[in-house]
């Protein structure tokens, strides 16, 4: 009976709320998608409105269930991924959040990070939760949030608040305040979470002047959490996955096995390695960080994430104008033979890995009375995949070895352009699925799995390749652009 049933994915990104409905043979049946207001209070600030994040997600997944003409009672199980790091503190009876979600991109605890940095905590932090002192992860948002929203710190000292990411919160909404979870690869982005023991790490809720008893309970990510609430997504149904979306990502491409690689071109790029059971310390600035699975046996996965990446294309769009639509970016670029010695370095939340530079702000470098609009759209999809290419060649002198083949997914990775760049300007094959949303399809996974609706990992349905991208770019012409990326870069420093 409930192999008839459906899987439903929450996929809650940066910029929009998914709903995808797959089937057992992992075919998507419906799909809806909802963007909603990104929240800029001052520069560098980054915040969204929880009950947008909440109302659209609730709105596609009613939307997806009209289009693919079923009702909650054909749902066997409902999965969540979403964006991580970005946290929510809220009030324990009323369920008031205090503050808004304070954003992963959000840069306004920079200088707190650089001062416990500067006070020799760095290596500490690094060893237990493989991240590194940065204002990306979670942690410095929920003390910034206790410290500076009146009343907050005394009311999380009386144990009246309650702190989580993303995924914590939806779940704490849909089962009607029943369930107050989270999976392992969200835990290991807050910065409290030790990912060796699997445990909240006490003296590091005590550095961050966070109560320990704010945070929720701790689980693999394909496992049965609870159950939503009736009244809210129209039946009880088994909440049984929560992943980080890139968590997810790697596990929509099964990339389960040590050496699997994927990048993820959304918002930001993400690029992970499985590492499978060893926490591979780098030194390369890379972060460690857990993978998504269904036991309590943790394995682990190395990672360099971009801050802005797609963003690039939509501040063209949306801030400069230059675009109607991302997917135009394409069009513009190919227009052009190159950029003419235009580079756009998009540090507009400072830099990611490799560089961690908090401080560095964007910029456009060789800019002459003839540079076009073209040009600068043609720059900005390149800095896509320089920046990716920065990750990709420190994963490679951690591992020693050359990367050859890269999986992708992520909303600009349908750009041919982008990913041709990516293969010439990497040197390697860029493999594009065809199910793109592999974020989805990762928590649809495991959730199913959980739930025993796939028997096991063999039975799910390998996303097989859509186009694969190949290296044509000549060596020569390789080096001096890589070079000349590399000059932008130093100027865009902090
Ligand atoms: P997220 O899950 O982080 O919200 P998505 O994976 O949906 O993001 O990707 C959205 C991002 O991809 C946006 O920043 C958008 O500008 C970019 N994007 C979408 N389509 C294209 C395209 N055809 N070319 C380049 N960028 C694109």
């Amino acid at each position: 009976m409930m192999k008839d049933k459906y899987i439903v994915a929450l996929d809650q990104g940066t910029t929009s709320s998914r709903c995808i409905i797959f089937d057992r043979y992992c075919n998507i049946i419906s799909k809806s998608q909802k963007e909603f207001k990104q929240i800029y209070p001052k520069p560098g600030w980054v915040e969204h409105n929880q009950q947008d994040i909440l109302n659209t997600q609730i709105e596609v997944y009613k939307d997806a269930l009209k289009t693919a003409g079923i009702s909650p009672k054909d749902i066997a199980a409902l999965g969540i991924a979403n964006q991580r790091e970005t946290v929510i503190v809220w009030d324990k009876i009323s369920g008031r959040p205090v503050y808004n979600a304070i954003v992963w991109q959000c840069r306004r605890t920079a200088d707190y990070m650089q001062k416990l940095k500067s006070q020799g905590f760095s290596d500490m932090i690094f060893s237990k939760t493989g991240l590194v002192m940065d204002a990306y992860f979670s942690a410095s948002k929920i003390k910034w949030i206790l410290d500076n929203v009146s009343g907050a710190r005394a009311a999380a000292n009386r144990g009246e608040l309650l702190a989580g990411t993303v995924d914590t919160y939806l779940m704490w909404c849909l089962s009607g305040n029943q369930i107050f979870a989270t999976d392992y690869t969200n835990a290991s982005r807050t910065m409290l979470f030790n990912i060796h023991t699997l445990e909240w790490d006490k003296e590091l809720c005590k550095l961050f002047d966070i109560p320990q008893n704010m945070l929720p309970q701790v689980f693999p990510s394909g496992h049965i959490m609870g159950c939503a609430d009736k009244s809210v997504l129209g039946e009880s149904i088994p909440i049984a996955c929560a992943v980080g979306d890139q968590q997810g990502s790697l596990f929509g491409h099964l990339c389960i096995n040590e050496g699997d690689i994927k990048n993820t071109y959304g918002t930001g790029c993400f690029l992970l390695l499985n590492t499978g059971k060893h926490a591979v310390k780098s030194n390369q600035r890379l972060i460690t960080t857990l993978c998504a699975g269904l036991s309590q046996e943790p394995s682990y996965a190395l990672e360099g994430s971009v801050f802005v990446g797609g963003a690039v294309i939509q501040w063209l769009r949306d801030g400069l104008k230059l675009l109607r639509t991302s997917c135009e970016s394409e069009k513009y670029a190919r227009k052009v033979n190159d950029t003419e010695g235009v580079f756009l370095v998009p540090a507009f939340t400072g830099l990611g890995a490799p560089y961690w530079d908090g401080q560095a702000r964007g910029i456009i470098t060789g800019l002459t009375r003839g540079t076009k609009k073209e040009h600068i759209i043609r720059a900005a999809l390149e800095s896509i995949a320089y920046q990716s290419l920065d990750v990709l060649n420190a994963l490679e002198k951690d591992l020693g070895s050359k990367i050859n083949r890269l999986n992708v997914d992520g909303g600009a990775c349908v750009n041919d352009f982008l990913m041709q760049f990516q293969a010439d300007i990497a040197d390697l094959e860029v493999v594009r699925p065809n199910v793109l949303e592999t974020t989805a399809l990762g928590a649809a996974y495991l959730a199913g799995l959980a739930i025993g609706y796939w028997d096991s990992i063999d039975e799910l349905k390998r996303n097989n390749e859509e186009k694969i991208f190949y290296s044509e770019m000549d060596v020569k012409r390789r080096k001096t652009l890589i070079d000349n990326w590399h000059k932008a870069i130093q100027r865009a420093r902090g």
